[in-house]
């Protein structure tokens, strides 16, 4: 299991433990401005963008120094796991709102608005959260496609998220000083902060899932449709075997290629099960 999971999951995961969602740590004055300033700033995140670019052009030494600062500070107030489909379910089960909002990474990177976030409540209307960004001067929420939060029922989100997945989105969750969660994100490496820190500049901002996908080569076609899809290049093609394989070492376990394949070739398993993941987070 990740780090969070031994601090925050009394021994299971982390992300389902209903009291990591509690309104009560809404309580604490720092969580909720640092909840406001993150929403009312997305030029924030603009200049995070430009300083990853500034610390890989650093010499070695100082950057593998400033990676494990910086990323431990990441991990008290804003960290993220991926989490498959399964577990979003399990989560569904006892939060009691979902509302969706535009993507303030999608309004910085693609300047414009796409309704890939979704914020998790304990509490009807979409709670505390909610009504603190509700009652932010926002600007990345202003645009022709925004109409505001959006409140949706269970089936309305989980129907939602599988069409993300079809999109080749990889679901998040994030804290807001951890351990509070409170989003839901549907990423991609192109356009997400946060995926590109984390997999392409290599400044961890999330961990892997607690799982790693496998290709039963009995049912695999060949196809690589799973290829196409994988944000993480986990997904080699075998050309004498004519089957795809998954390189568990690279593998952050979204089960999005599963999603994408017709034959069900692909399973997801416990990352604590593969000897050569087990300890990649
Ligand atoms: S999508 Fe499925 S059948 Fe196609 S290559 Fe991948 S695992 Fe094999
Ligand atoms: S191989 Fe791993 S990382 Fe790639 S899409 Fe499948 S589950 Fe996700």
């Amino acid at each position: 299991m990740c780090e969070f999971c031994h601090k925050h999951g009394e021994g299971g995961k982390w992300y389902l433990r209903a009291e990591n969602y509690s309104e009560d740590l809404l309580t604490d004055v720092r969580r909720r401005k640092f909840i406001e300033r993150f929403m009312s700033e997305p030029e924030r995140l603009q200049a995070d963008l430009e300083n990853l670019e500034k610390l890989d052009r650093a010499p070695a030494l100082i950057r593998g120094v400033l990676v494990w600062a910086l990323s431990n500070r990441q991990k008290r107030v804003h960290f993220g796991q991926v989490v498959p489909i399964e577990d979003l379910e399990r989560i569904l089960g006892f939060v009691n709102s979902v509302v969706r909002l535009p993507c303030i990474c999608r309004k910085i990177t693609l300047g414009k608005e796409k309704r890939y976030c979704y914020g998790l409540s304990i509490s009807p209307g979409g709670g505390e959260f909610s009504r603190i960004i509700r009652g932010l001067e926002h600007n990345y929420l202003e645009g022709p496609d925004t109409s505001g939060f959006e409140a949706l029922s269970k089936e309305e989100t989980l129907h939602a998220l599988r069409e993300h997945e079809r999109e080749g989105l990889c679901h998040t969750i994030w804290t807001f000083h951890t351990p509070f969660i409170s989003g839901l994100c549907n990423c991609d490496r192109s356009d997400c902060i946060a995926m590109k820190a984390t997999v392409t500049h290599e400044f961890p901002v999330m961990f892997r899932a607690e799982y790693v996908a496998k290709i039963d080569p009995e049912k695999c076609s060949g196809c690589r449709q799973c290829m196409k899809v994988c944000q993480f290049g986990a997904i080699a093609y075998s050309g004498a075997e004519k089957k795809s394989v998954v390189d568990a070492r690279r593998c952050y376990g979204c089960g999005i290629c599963r999603a994408a394949c017709s034959k069900e070739a692909i399973s997801l398993l416990d990352r604590a099960s593969i000897p050569a993941s087990a300890r990649l987070w």
